[in-house]
């Protein structure tokens, strides 16, 4: 049974299935409509595939807050990976490292972390006690870094798309805390295999995807280097997490792998259970904790109150490794981002040139909006109102969901707001291509546009760089007429890129 990847995928074959297989097949009533007639059933029987293989394999997610904790459904997924350029996808590879090491520079710089975001802090509260916990913790800081015992585990996510125009890989955004999907991605990327090997096809462009062990196998060497024996790692989730599978794939592959044992806390959780003790090791229940792992913290919704604030405290002032601390987490904001875009601003921290020149190939035009009526903004901001589909206003937040365009964009910039909280992007218009997305089920068609996001990690022990490397890939696909990408927040399916 072959099917050809060239032309699109089209579900037009499920009326030809037979009755029980169609019955097996939860697909979605609009594709239960007449179709058009088809030499064969592949791509139906695909989708029944994929759908078993991912719940045999752990490709799953949390089926909602409303159901036990336990109940579980397939993870949002696209049916056949998306055709990357080789060249583009293997230099952001390359600038995983780089970015790690921009990443850690700007994180050790106080004084530019406070200044850069001074503005911001203004108009936005949130970005404002994540400054304050940054400036109270200092002490604690310099004391860490005196005896050697300042720690950090990055695991970050650069994310990109392509910009047709150009034919660039552009980057949307940098990722320091919570970078997810690491797990899942891997499991879709062998989800793919598997189908393209099973349908006929050649596997020979799929890359390999190491995310899951490469990012593991950076916790274990945090954790090793923290040389206390059964130490274990917390990992700071939110309270009814439903993608806590892509979570806890970690946790059950770091006890396969390096014998450590995980426990999941909320926020509120760690401040009730944490201590510091007198050698400046933070204990739960007596157990001496090598890492904290934070799924969550970059959304004000995690600090409800003051309680939570205490917890993320906590963990600044202890000798953990954090993945990530604050200073690392301020140091991936979007106002960060475009700052560094600036002239001359990533020299400051990156002696290499040819680094340097790597990065800024993937620079997006970015702007800064504390003064709007400066020579140089007022024509960007002129060619925005008049062309609001060629940006993009981003407010200091993760997660998805959070950004602002069109006509949202014009409202927003004409008003006499101080928008010094908001970077302007310019818009990347990645290529349109047909899709099939897999949904609880439910297969639908779509035109849409791709997200590829590049891991990286490293483990800084004091002064000690333990390890710095790339660590595999996540490609995300949603319908081009979404203006947001996030899988978590509804809007995207899982996929893997075909390097073409
Ligand atoms: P968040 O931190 O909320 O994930 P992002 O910067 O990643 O914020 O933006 C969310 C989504 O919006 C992205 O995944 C992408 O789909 C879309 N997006 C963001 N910036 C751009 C841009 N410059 N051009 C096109 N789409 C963008
Ligand atoms: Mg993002």
């Amino acid at each position: 049974m072959r099917c050809t990847l060239k032309a699109p995928l089209t579900i037009t074959s499920y009326s030809r299935l037979s009755k029980s297989s169609r019955a097996r097949l939860p697909l979605h009533a609009s594709v239960m409509q007449p179709l058009e007639s088809s030499i064969d059933s592949i791509e139906a029987l695909l989708v029944e595939e994929a759908v078993a293989w991912a719940c045999q394999h752990g490709l799953i997610y949390g089926a909602g807050l409303d159901s036990p904790a336990s109940a579980v459904v397939h993870a949002p997924l696209a049916l056949l990976p998306t055709p990357y350029p080789r060249g583009p996808f293997e230099q952001a590879v390359q600038a995983a490292p780089i970015f790690n090491i921009l990443m850690d520079a700007i994180a050790a710089e106080d004084e530019y972390l406070q200044s850069v975001l001074a503005a911001a802090a203004v108009q936005d509260d949130f970005t404002a006690a994540l400054l304050h916990v940054h400036k109270a913790t200092a002490p604690e800081r310099a004391a860490l870094k005196m005896a050697g015992k300042n720690r950090d585990l990055a695991v970050t996510r650069s994310d990109y798309m392509l910009h047709s125009p150009t034919n660039s890989l552009l980057q949307v955004e940098i990722n320091t805390i919570a970078s997810s999907f690491g797990c899942l991605s891997t499991l879709v990327g062998r989800l793919h295999k598997y189908l393209l090997d099973w349908s006929g096809n050649d596997t020979s462009s799929l890359p390999d995807n190491t995310a899951l062990n490469t990012i593991v196998d950076a916790m274990g060497a945090a954790i090793a280097s923290y040389k206390s024996p059964s130490s274990i790692m917390v990992m700071v989730v939110q309270p009814g997490e439903k993608n806590a599978y892509d979570q806890r794939w970690l946790s059950l592959t770091l006890w396969e792998r390096h014998r450590v044992k995980t426990v999941r806390l909320t926020l509120k959780e760690l401040v009730g259970k944490g201590t510091i003790d007198s050698q400046g090791a933070l204990r739960i229940d007596e157990q001496k904790v090598a890492l904290v792992y934070f799924r969550a913290g970059y959304s004000p919704d995690d600090y409800p109150t003051q309680e939570e604030w205490d917890g993320r405290m906590l963990v600044e002032k202890s000798d953990a490794f954090k993945c990530p601390s604050v200073a690392w987490q301020l140091a991936g904001a979007k106002k960060v981002q475009q700052d560094l875009a600036t002239p001359g601003a990533i020299e400051r921290f990156i002696d290499s040139p040819t680094d340097c020149e790597l990065l800024r190939s993937f620079f997006a035009g970015l702007w800064g909006l504390e003064d709007v009526s400066s020579p140089g903004m007022s024509a960007v901001i002129t060619d925005a109102l008049a062309h609001p589909e060629g940006y993009v206003l981003k407010p200091q937040r993760e997660g998805g969901g959070n950004n602002i365009y069109g006509t949202a964009l014009v409202r927003k910039l004409s008003s006499a707001e101080n928008l010094s909280a908001y970077i302007l992007m310019q818009r990347i218009l990645p290529p349109i291509r047909n899709t099939i997305m897999v949904r609880n089920g439910v297969a639908m068609e779509a035109e849409a546009v791709s997200e590829l996001g590049i891991y990286g990690v490293m483990v800084k022990d004091g002064d000690r760089i333990v390890t710095n490397t790339s660590a595999g890939h996540l490609v995300r696909t949603k319908a081009s007429s979404s203006d947001e990408g996030g899988v978590a927040a509804g809007f995207a399916v899982l996929d893997s890129p075909v390097l073409i």
